[in-house]
């Protein structure tokens, strides 16, 4: 049985950007160890989420083989299983941003800061913060978060909407929710509601920790600092995605027969991959694109020593995307090429039945700055496959598997190969 790379690079897809000679970064992009591996390879280009534009829970549970609407209870879960939160049944898990808000209005829902101030703030915030019940609130990388309140004797619920503005919560059958980028309509900032009655006293208790946790931000420290050094000020938590059980994802080793490992950085990419049963390699995002795919790239070629299927993540796509930088998402996937996909193509074995894929959680587009609902590009490197061209989205478009309708029939397909 021959091993498996999974390489999911976060926000990958795009539209053809006209600076880019109308190409997409991925198509822009100089990648000649990719190129290398077309001599055995086939295209697929899904849909992730039909119409709607999915944020990377779904995409990522969709690449994996899981359908979103059927598992998913709320990104929340994910987000603090990975932030080593152990949330359980019951509890309530979120995800939260540091953002910022003038008179109503957002200016931000990302304010970036360093390890230390986030830190810090963990430390007023969880200290500080007094509401009715049991919380932990834990920081993650740049402006995110996750906050779990202890169920105990309090019933919590996942029928709330999110108080971030472009991610809109929907409701599914048997309880299951997932949250998608919906976009702007306006820029106010409104308070979390419920959705269902049984979210009232839900809703009342992120409010009041939104105010609170408000309130001891801007007596902090770091608040003072940043407001001395003219910085963006962190004023606000957005809460989102907040889940209150277990999505008990089917065990990935037992889905596929084949024993998975997981090279991923991110709280949310960790936490669908714990989930999942991976085992998943003690890994954080490194600040510098370069070290990052280097550690991630030595993770993942010492895993495939022992393990048959490795899924590796890489985050800075996205970012990004989000800031409309497109030239530097070329230069990021060029990066993938010249550190990641060098490696593999000596260390996988192709003519032995190794396979690679090389796929995304959704497109972002760099001149919108925001998710959308396009099909993502796919490339399935296998010995079964003859030559194939110009790996991107208008090629994957043109010609490619019919079977992959959905990511979701990605690694279903893949694993039979
Ligand atoms: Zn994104």
């Amino acid at each position: 049985m021959g091993k498996i790379v999974l390489i999911i690079v976060d926000g990958m897809g795009d539209l053809p950007i006209k600076m880019l000679n109308n190409k997409t970064p991925l198509e822009y992009a100089y990648k000649p160890n990719i190129t290398m591996l077309l001599r055995h390879a086939e295209y697929a280009y899904p849909s992730v989420l039909g119409k709607l534009a999915p944020q990377s829970d779904a995409g990522v549970m969709s690449d994996l083989g899981y359908d979103p609407l059927k598992y998913s209870t709320g990104r929340g879960w994910f987000e603090c299983l990975g932030l080593g939160m152990e949330p359980r049944e019951g509890d309530l898990s979120a995800r939260v941003n540091f953002g910022e808000v003038n008179n109503g209005k957002l200016s931000s829902v990302r304010v970036y800061m360093s390890k230390e101030e986030l830190r810090s703030l963990e430390d007023e915030i969880n200290s500080k913060v007094k509401i009715p019940a049991d919380f932990e609130f834990r920081v993650g990388e740049d402006y995110r978060a996750g906050l779990v309140i202890r169920g105990g004797k309090t019933r919590l619920s996942q029928y709330v909407s999110n108080n971030e503005p472009g991610y809109t919560a929907k409701f599914y059958q048997g309880g299951k929710k997932l949250s998608f980028a919906s976009g702007f309509k306006d820029l106010k900032v409104k308070k979390i509601k419920a959705v269902r009655k049984e979210g009232d006293d839900t809703a009342k208790l992120l409010n009041l920790f939104v105010k609170e946790a408000s309130r001891v931000i801007k007596g902090s420290g770091v608040y003072k600092e940043r407001a001395k050094k003219k910085q963006q000020l962190p004023n606000y938590l957005f809460i989102r995605d907040a889940a209150v059980s277990d999505p008990k994802l089917p065990d990935i080793n037992r889905l596929y027969g084949r024993r998975w490992y997981a090279v991923v950085g991110m709280p949310l990419e960790k936490g669908i991959a714990m989930s999942a049963g991976m085992k998943v390699a003690d890994i954080h995002e490194e600040p510098l694109l370069i070290d990052d795919l280097s550690k991630k790239t030595d993770a993942v070629v010492s895993a495939l020593r022992s393990f048959d299927c490795v899924y590796v993540h890489v985050k800075q796509t996205d970012s990004v995307s989000h800031l409309g930088k497109y030239t530097e998402k070329y230069a990021i996937i060029e990066a993938i090429d010249r550190i990641l996909i060098s490696r593999l193509s000596k260390s996988l074995e192709i003519d032995s039945g190794d396979t690679l894929v090389m796929t995304c959680d959704h497109s972002t587009s760099s001149e919108l700055r925001r998710h959308i609902n396009s099909n993502i590009p796919v490339l399935i490197v296998n010995r079964k496959f003859g030559r194939n061209n110009d790996f991107g989205e208008s090629a994957c478009k043109k010609n490619h598997i019919k079977q992959i309708k959905k990511a979701t029939d990605i690694m279903p397909f893949v694993n039979k190969l």
